[in-house]
């Protein structure tokens, strides 16, 4: 069984924490000092616990995988301490002014679901504490004054929702961003690395096999030096508009980097990727791009590297499938070379007239 670990805390909300257990330890000390000078022991016990925990977390948070559950446990017993001291009979009225950095900091540390579910836990606890400690005190119980206290509090929580809504929607944005190439929309090399691990996972669980196509088109620089750059650009567009039509769903096609790509192919073994990659080379030597006032084909060379056969592990995998690669170009280009079923590569010439056009180009 994989062990089910959550997530790590991600830097904005560490920072968060980490500021709140400083005022956390100084805050308790303080009060502790205070407490014990009143004679309220068990209270000034609690809070010398408390500051001497935040100060050992403080230390800890950073270094221990299981974060998320270190954050859960230390708001648990800060607003655990809020409640008791809110709920102590000697306690002053004032100390309800706690409550309203309940919904501040819950949807800073734990987001805009879970932040929401333990405001309203604790929000309601404090209501009731409100009601059992302060029924005595007739201005405090009259409607305006619960009424102050109460719409501060619900402002208090939308604001934080709105703030954390806002901010996780900026965060998928920006992961967004940094995932996909630019030109061609296609993931980048960012985001293929993390998926193909996830897969080389899952498939060796399930023992099942998948393909990776090292692709790369063939004289691009050609295309450059004869129509420019943008031309360049517009033939890169184009055949990531081929891979997203020839591959299915669960494939990943990425713009690797220049004029180079990777392609996952999920559940796929040699036979099956041969078969894809012969689809996707015949498909972009059989369009013809046009851009700016030019009219041309291009062709692709594919080395194909099928997991587990080839290689145990994705960066060896990705190896494999740039050496096939590299063996198609120097076999002539616009060319699949894959590998026996046995593993050992093999160069089935599957291209007809390799690169009539592109030799053309080149003058
Ligand atoms: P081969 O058949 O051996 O692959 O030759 P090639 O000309 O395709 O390969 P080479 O590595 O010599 O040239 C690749 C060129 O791709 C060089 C670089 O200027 C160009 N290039 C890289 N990224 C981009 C891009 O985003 N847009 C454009 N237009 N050109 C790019
Ligand atoms: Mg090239
Ligand atoms: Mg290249």
């Amino acid at each position: 069984m994989p062990d089910q670990q959550p997530p790590p805390l991600d830097p904005q909300r560490l920072l968060v924490l980490r500021a709140l257990l400083v005022f956390t330890v100084f805050g308790c000390l303080f009060f502790a000092v205070l407490n014990l000078t009143r004679g309220v022991y068990p209270l000034a016990a609690i809070e010398l616990v408390i500051a001497g925990f935040s100060a050992w977390l403080y230390y800890w948070i950073e270094r221990t995988p299981v974060a998320q559950r270190w954050l859960m446990i230390y708001l648990v017993l800060f607003f655990g301490t809020m409640m008791v001291a809110i709920g102590t009979p000697s306690g002053t009225a004032t100390i309800f002014v706690w409550v309203f950095l309940i919904p501040l900091i819950a949807h800073l540390l734990l987001g805009r679901v879970r932040g929401l579910a333990v405001s309203v836990v604790f929000l309601a606890l404090a209501a009731t504490l409100y009601f059992y400690r302060m029924h005595g005190h007739s201005e405090l119980m009259e409607v305006i004054a619960i009424a102050n206290v109460v719409i501060c509090a619900f402002v208090i929580t939308g604001l934080s929702y709105a703030y954390e809504a806002g901010r996780e929607q900026t965060e998928r944005r920006l992961q967004e961003l940094a995932s996909t190439d630019a030109l061609t929309g296609l993931p980048n090399r960012g985001a293929l690395e993390p998926i193909l691990r996830h897969k080389q996972g899952e498939a060796a669980r399930d023992a099942s096999e998948f393909a990776v196509l090292s692709i790369d088109l063939d004289y691009f620089k050609a295309v450059n030096d004869e129509y420019g750059h943008q031309v360049g650009d517009r033939t890169l567009v184009v055949f990531a508009e081929i891979l997203r039509q020839r591959l299915r769903a669960s494939d990943v096609p990425c713009r690797w980097g220049g004029e180079e790509f990777q392609v996952l192919l999920s559940g796929t073994g040699r036979a099956g990727a041969m078969h894809i990659a012969e689809d996707i080379r015949n498909a972009l030597a059989a369009t013809e791009i046009t851009a700016e006032d030019h009219c041309f084909r291009m062709t692709i060379s594919v080395g194909v590297a099928v997991y587990p056969k080839d290689a145990s592990d994705t960066s060896k995998l990705l190896d494999v499938a740039d050496r096939r690669l590299y063996q198609a170009k120097t076999q002539g280009r616009n060319r699949v070379v894959g590998g026996s079923a046995d593993g050992r590569p093999n160069s089935d010439r599957i291209g007809d007239s390799a690169v009539v056009d592109l030799q053309r180009l080149r003058g």
